[in-house]
């Protein structure tokens, strides 16, 4: 009630109208009626008052880079950057689309990052990334030399002499990069891990398929110098231990055959012609090689046994004589007692090499080599 209808208002003068009436017959409910439209104007007014502060909050929020707010440093790739930059980006959107439907239900979306969030991640990253040079004296100057160009999305591309290659459109028009930024040497990280960690040169050449750095080269340079992580990768193993001398058994001066090394070579497969046998057999070379003059002397036994390799044994001590030494690996056969037993009588010493040691015994394990060649 406005204060001039004050004078004519029965309600001021005199009493409201129910108290006329006979107590029982007064309204149980008072009139608010007026106080009611009131009360839901000034709330509605409150209520947009209130919403419109809310959308200029996220307004100026929005505003801020996010990137700003959570410091590059803490990022060791790009692309982790990029995705928690992307998450940002969603939490702002979705603030902003609460806001403006204020009593519906949020929308429930996929929790991963999608392409298109990261996309626009990079984006403002990007922009973010490219300021200081864009507010920079030499700006001008460097617009003209690199023909520099914003793209659909504000990003400042160079414009290349690749126009009539058949490249896609980021190979020809490479982003802008700061020679000293956070964001520069994360993509110059990447890019180097792209190659393998190789080069200098290398990991240039595939950082320009998609950026231009200025100062590039030195750049690259800076940033791959005393890495922990190229050493890593790039270290060579450690040296081969010095060769060590020979053995006394191959140096000594010495008749040939006195100290022999013996092995077998195969299996082979052959048809006995003079028993009229059609079956083919398995059968086995046995290699007896001198130590000092590596000379060789070839047997076949059928088989791997001990008795055969005694009888073998026999025909070499027959052609060339009974010998001081011989070295042979831990074969089942060199081990048996039937040839323990036949050596010990024959009064020749026996030497294995070291087991499960196969570099020992080069020596014969070359004539083998030679001679199923
Ligand atoms: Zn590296």
């Amino acid at each position: 009630m406005k204060p001039s209808d004050l004078a004519t208002s029965d309600k001021w003068w005199k009493r409201p109208t129910f108290l006329t009436l006979q107590e029982e017959q007064w309204p149980t409910k008072p009139d608010t009626g007026l106080l009611e439209e009131h009360v839901s104007r000034e709330m509605k007014a409150e209520f947009k008052r209130e919403e419109h502060l809310t959308t200029t909050d996220l307004a100026t929020v929005s505003n801020v880079s996010p990137t700003a707010c959570f410091g590059l440093e803490r990022f060791s790739t790009s692309k982790k950057l990029f995705r928690v930059t992307g998450y940002v980006l969603r939490f702002i959107s979705r603030l902003k689309e609460k806001v403006k439907s204020i009593g519906e239900s949020q929308k429930s979306g996929d929790e991963s990052v999608t392409v298109k969030e990261l996309e626009d991640a990079e984006v403002m990253c990007l922009q973010e990334a490219q300021k200081p040079l864009v507010s920079s004296n030499k700006f001008d100057q460097q617009r003209i030399s690199l023909g520099l160009f914003t793209d659909d999305k504000g990003v400042y591309r160079c414009k290349g002499r690749l126009e009539n290659a058949e490249l896609p459109c980021q190979v020809k028009h490479p982003i802008l990069l700061p020679p000293r930024s956070r964001l520069t040497s994360l993509i110059i990280r990447e890019y180097h891990s792209r190659v393998m960690h190789h080069d200098v040169k290398d990991s240039l050449t595939e950082t320009r398929c998609r950026y231009w750095i200025t100062k590039g080269r030195q750049v690259v340079k800076a940033e791959l110098r005393n890495r922990a992580e190229c050493s890593r990768v790039q270290g060579r193993p450690s040296a081969a231990p010095a060769t060590p001398d020979l053995p006394q058994f191959r140096a000594e001066k010495s008749f040939p055959f006195a100290n022999t090394a013996v092995d077998f070579a195969g299996p082979l497969y052959v048809k006995n012609v003079f028993g009229g046998e059609s079956k083919m057999r398995k059968v086995y070379i046995a290699l007896f090689t001198c130590s000092s003059t590596r000379a060789v002397h070839l047997d076949l036994v059928p088989g791997l046994d001990a008795q055969p390799f005694i009888r073998c044994m026999k025909r070499f001590f027959a052609r060339k004589g009974v010998n001081q030494l011989f070295i042979s690996d831990n074969t089942k056969t060199f081990k048996s007692k039937e040839v323990r037993q036949f050596i010990l009588n024959m009064g020749v010493a026996w030497k294995f090499n070291l087991p499960r040691s196969s570099w020992w015994g080069g020596f014969f394990e070359r004539m083998v080599r030679c001679t199923r060649g």
